[in-house]
Order: structure tokens, then sequence, then C-alpha cells
């Protein structure tokens, strides 16, 4: 069986968007992860690893990168004679403990596995059935390939659209399943605690709520049906084979800045041809400005994974903070440690550029700057790289009950 997988491989695997032919799924048993100490500067060496890696896990980082190459590229990488470790000898191996993807049963299993693109809707639609007088299943616009970008606005004792908006972001990047469980999570808890928590009561009937967990869903359908490890968006550009745009490049502020995106669009940064010139991210603009000009955007949480960091603008330059540094710090401060009484996982905090690494074009320089959002910040959810974007479906429960407690927090400190 392996040897027929493999025989599509033998076409040129060269770049990062390359898929075998009529789109069969890739088996990534005998990829390896590797991490690589790439030399300062040395832009030829960069686009090399690009060419012969599969995917690379933490674009944006530019010393040591993390890339995923297939048995046949393997030689060639090493033929670099680039400094560099295994971090996992065998992916496929990984990507089997992530468990099936499992039939919809209801929502007493809903957060023990990982679910298809229909299910996820129907479980929006069926949560919003149950509380019909405060809540409704939202769109914002549709994707590339058409899909309609789907979520639940929830709101309190003042009804509907009468109260700063708290905006959640889940699956902007398709490969971070986690996000998508997670930011379900925090839908689900507003909903069904409202009539016993008095503290959960308290915070919808304050805010209104809008929450979309998959804001990329051709990408997040694409990881179903073809390539688990996919980032980007669906979209093509006449002058190259590669697909997708990173949709998290492609807001209309400071996306002319360089260092913090590709203009390669092969790369897993590209950033695309012009600013907001993906579906998705014009879909995303015209709502966070709708929610500007209405009761104001009080915060706004756009959830990723992995590396456990929650970050704050600004992503586009390392020098300079946000007016309100000093409060984005210790709101998030008590976010971690509220995450750490839970199950002791330790969060790194810090503004984005100077913390993680420079990202321009990016969701919350734009909602911090020309969204008027008062806290804006970037969730990287579990974990650290052991599992990295394939998180043990027996890790969902404990994550997303971690993140509930660190989101109540910054809440509550709203
Ligand atoms: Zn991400």
């Amino acid at each position: 069986m392996k040897s027929i997988l493999l025989s599509a491989f033998l076409l040129p695997l060269a770049l990062s968007s390359v898929v075998p032919r009529a789109e069969e799924k890739i088996d990534y048993h005998g990829f390896k992860i590797l991490r690589v100490n790439v030399p300062k500067g040395a832009k030829d060496v960069e686009s090399k690893i690009q060419e012969l890696s599969a995917h690379i896990l933490n674009p944006g980082k530019s010393a040591l990168v993390d890339v995923v190459v297939s048995p046949e590229n393997l030689k060639a990488l090493e033929a670099l004679s680039l400094e560099s470790t295994v971090l996992t000898e065998d992916v496929g191996a990984v990507l089997d403990e992530e468990g099936p993807i499992s039939t919809y049963a209801g929502f007493a299993t809903w957060f023990t596995a990982y679910h298809s693109y229909a299910d996820h809707i129907q479980f929006l639609r069926d949560l919003q059935g149950g509380y019909t007088s405060q809540s409704e299943v939202i769109t914002i616009g549709n994707s590339v390939q058409g899909r309609a970008l789907t979520g639940i606005h929830i709101w309190g004792s003042g009804g509907k659209g009468s109260k700063p908006a708290v905006l959640f972001h889940g699956t902007v990047h398709a490969r971070e399943w986690i996000s998508t469980m997670t930011t379900e999570y925090l839908a689900y808890q507003l909903l069904t605690k409202y009539a016993s928590d008095t503290t959960v009561k308290a915070l919808v009937d304050k805010f209104d709520f809008y929450i979309i967990p998959i804001v990329n869903p051709d990408g997040f359908v694409y990881t179903q049906t073809t390539d688990r490890l996919w980032r980007k968006n669906r979209q093509t550009v006449s002058t190259s084979t590669c697909v997708g745009r990173d949709n998290n490049r492609n807001w209309p502020y400071k996306w002319e800045v360089t260092g913090g995106a590709s203009t390669n669009p092969c790369s897993e940064t590209f950033k695309g041809l012009a600013a907001s010139d993906a579906p998705e991210n014009r879909a995303m603009v015209s709502h966070v400005n709708s929610l500007r000009d209405g009761r104001g955007l009080r915060l706004y949480l756009d959830i990723h994974s992995y590396g456990q960091y929650i970050l704050w603008p600004y992503g586009y330059t390392c020098s300079g903070v946000v007016e309100n540094d000093a409060q984005h710090r210790s709101i998030a401060s008590r976010a971690a440690a509220a995450i750490r009484a839970i199950s002791g996982t330790a969060y790194t905090i810090g503004p984005a550029c100077s913390t993680l690494y420079a990202t321009t074009g990016d969701s919350t320089d734009y909602t911090d700057a020309v969204g008027n959002a008062t806290y804006s910040y970037t969730y990287e959810l579990r974990d650290r790289g052991t599992y990295g974007f394939s998180l043990p479906a027996s890790q969902i429960q404990p994550t997303v009950v971690e993140t509930w407690a660190g989101v109540l927090s910054m809440l509550k400190d709203l």
C-alpha cells in the first residue's frame, strides 16, 4: 500500500503547494520534521529549503526553521550541509494519533474528537437552535470557493446589537484544528451557562459576542480531503502554479511593510498581490469595520495554534508599542495565570513582533489601529511542538477548558 501511495511523490514534489495528481490525500508516513539552522541572510539557502520542504511549520522564524520533508527530498536537504536536528521521525505516525474525523453525535461528545466542515456548520445551527431568543447564525461573506463564512452572534438582556462587540476568529490557518474546537467551546459556554452562572450572564448582558470558528473554510476542507498540513486559503494567482494567500498577512494595515510576510506565491506566508485581495479577508475587514461603526469593538481574539503564546500588537514593528500596552500586558498576564491554574499549561506573553516574529498585514494590527478595538490578542494554543498542529483528540477537552479560563479572565477584566 505504501509503495503505491509513494509513487505520487515521484512527481516533482518540490514546492509547498504542489499536490499529487487527482488531489489524492497526501500520506505523510515516512516524512520527517527537521529543525534547520539557517545562516543569517542566506536568501539562496532559504529558497532552496522552501523548494525542498512539503511545508514549513513556523514560517516567519528566520533562524531555526521547522520543515516537513518527504523521503525523496531528504538527501537533497541534507546535501545543503546545514546544522539540523530531527524533531519527528515519522509525521504520518504523529497524524495517526490525532484520531479519525468523528461522526456528529450531539453536544456530549463534540469536544472529544475532530469533525468535518459540514458537521461544524451543523453544530453551530444546533447550538443556536437551543437559544433562539438570544443568538443567531451569521454569515459575513464568502470564501474563494463560495463557502459562507459562518458564525454565531450571541447577546443578552439588552437585546441584539445593543452592546459593545467582542469578536473571536478561529481557523484562519487551515491546519490549526484545535482553534476551531476552542472557538466553538467559547460560544458553547456563553450560551449553555447563561442561565446558571451569574458571571457568564453578566458578561453576555454586557457585550454582543460574534464568534466565527472557521474563517478559512476552503483551506479547512482541503486539510481534510488532501493535505492535513495546508495553511493558506485556496486562491490561485495568474503568475504562479502555487496556490493560496495567507489571510493573516493580507489585512489592509501596514500590508506594504517588508519583512513580515512573503511576496512569493509558493511561500506559507504569501501576502497576496494587493492588500485585502483575498475574499475571506474582505469579509473580515467589512465585518470588523461594521462593528467599529456600530457599538464599537471592545475585544478581538484571533485563535491560532501552536506555541502557547498570548500576543498583542504590533506585529509589523518591534520598536514602538500600542498606547495601552501596559493594560494589554496585565490582562494577558492574568489570563495566562488563569490557564496555568487550571492545567499547569504555561503561556508566554508579549507584543507579537518582539515576542515571536514580525508579521505584516496581520489581524490584530488591523483591529487595533483601524478597527479601534480596545484590546486585540492572538492566542497560540497548545502545544509547543510535540504534536504541533495535530493535537491528539484526547487533548481537545483539556485545551478548550483551560482556554475558556483564560478568555473568561480577559472578559472579566474588560
Ligand atoms: Zn496560525
